[in-house]
């Protein structure tokens, strides 16, 4: 019988997650899902004395709008916890008095302890990266224990893979050059290594790795630049990975069927961002009306638009959703559907005041509003067509006239479509409005 899939997910907290850290949290809950296995967030905190707390909720916050749920962890429990290093001395006490009994260990001068390595050499069969085979090292041996009793991490990170009985350790590709001491270390403890799959790392646009100075490193400016969790999962899954599929956008439960970390990529990652946002656009356009209306309710509140009385509005807001990526955008391109008091482009009123005539084009589709007695965007558009009829010009010469008016603005949804959503009397009130104070 194999063992059971049982991987994590083991962030230093640093007070924020960044990207590349997020695509390997995602590959391991993808790699859990997909083999019914467990997914654990274990806090690798040992070294970071300063405010640990905040910076590992910035950690959870991060995983949990990407949806990525783990098993056992942090505000979770499970039976191998607790899932912070800081509090797992004991643990590493008793693991250092096995390595002690083994005849492993020395003690310097100053009290440091070191580890005795074998000095075999050692082969790391990683799933992504092939064989890669470590000559007998010449290395000095491994400090594990500082003079004041403190671990160091590549002590205490294979003492919890072997307590957690991780089967799988996904990770950065920076880890693999000490892998080596890792295997080394955990047969002295008797143990049986996991399987090791080290992922590319994620470059920026120059070809340098990601740093938190590079935009789209932190996982939080995603949210707060209107992008959609479902849209940054598959777009991170990307990076790295080419699921055996004919699409890129694909769901979130697809991407678990289809996931197999034999298909991550060993050469490296470019992050694009026009790439990211493109997916996002995709995203949104296919939320339906009120869900787009909900995740749009932060951006819409902060640009200080009430769109709560508004039976149209979750109607209003999908009428634009051809025309953004991103959700922050909203706001600019639907607010005169919740306010009277809309601004007019600079562009706009030049445009208005271009053409004597357009006054009277205006006051003509006003005085013919009263006898449109269907107000749907069709019996709108009939109105409009007979109006340009009389007036003895196209419907095309009135349309972006009404669409200033209406909207103060040179770009939107259909004409017709603004004025069924705002109605008859708001667009005679708007019409008006144009005709007293801007021509
Ligand atoms: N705390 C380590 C890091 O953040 C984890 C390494 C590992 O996954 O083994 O890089």
């Amino acid at each position: 019988m194999s063992t059971p899939v049982r991987v994590r997910f083991a962030p230093s907290p640093t007070g924020y997650l960044h990207v590349g850290g997020a695509r390997t949290a995602l590959f391991n809950w993808l790699y859990a899902r997909n083999r019914g296995g467990k997914f654990i967030l274990r806090i690798e905190d040992t070294d970071e004395a300063r405010n640990t707390e905040t910076a590992m909720q910035a950690i959870l916050d991060g995983l949990r709008w990407l949806g990525l749920d783990w098993d056992e962890g942090p505000e979770v429990g499970g039976e191998f916890g607790p899932y912070f290093q800081s509090k797992r001395q004991s643990i590493y006490d008793a693991y250092f008095a096995k390595l002690e009994a083994a005849g492993r260990t020395y003690t310097e001068e100053n009290g440091a302890v070191r580890f005795k390595f074998s000095r075999e050499p050692i082969m790391v069969a990683d799933l992504v990266c092939g064989d890669v085979h470590f000559a007998s090292t010449e290395e000095p041996d491994m400090t594990i224990r500082r003079p004041d009793g403190s671990y160091i991490f590549h002590f205490v990170n294979v003492v919890d893979d072997i307590e957690m009985k991780i089967s799988h350790v996904i990770r950065g590709e920076d880890h693999l050059s000490n892998t080596w001491k890792h295997i080394d270390l955990m047969h002295a403890l008797g143990s049986h290594p996991p399987r090791y799959a080290h992922i590319p790392l994620i470059l920026n646009p120059g070809g340098s790795k990601m740093s938190k100075r590079d935009e789209g490193a932190a996982i939080d400016s995603y949210q707060k630049s209107g992008f959609l969790p479902d849209a940054v999962f598959n777009y991170l899954c990307l990076l790295g990975w080419t699921p055996r599929s004919e699409k890129e956008k694909i769901d979130r439960q697809e991407l678990v069927t289809l996931f197999d970390a034999a298909d991550i990529h060993s050469s490296n990652a470019r992050f694009d961002m026009a790439k990211c946002t493109w997916f996002n656009a995709q995203y949104l356009r296919e939320l339906a009306p009120e869900a787009l209306l909900g995740a749009a309710s932060p951006f819409l509140q902060s640009a200080g638009i009430d769109t709560g009385s508004n039976t149209h509005a979750a109607v209003a807001v999908h009428s634009v959703k051809e025309k953004i990526s991103l959700l922050s955008e909203i706001p600019a391109w639907a607010h005169y559907f919740f306010r009277e008091d809309y601004p007019f482009e600079e562009e706009v009123i030049t445009k208005l005041k271009a053409k004597t005539e357009n006054k009277a084009l205006l006051q003509a589709v006003l005085d013919h509003l009263p006898s449109i007695s269907d107000w749907s965007e069709s019996g709108f558009t009939i109105g409009i067509e007979s109006v340009a009829a009389e007036n003895k010009v196209k419907p095309g010469s009135i349309l972006p006239l009404l669409r200033f008016a209406l909207s103060g603005q040179n770009r939107g949804p259909n004409v017709a479509t603004i004025a069924h959503l705002i109605g008859q009397e708001s667009t005679a009130n708007r019409i008006q409005r144009v005709l007293t104070k801007v021509l």
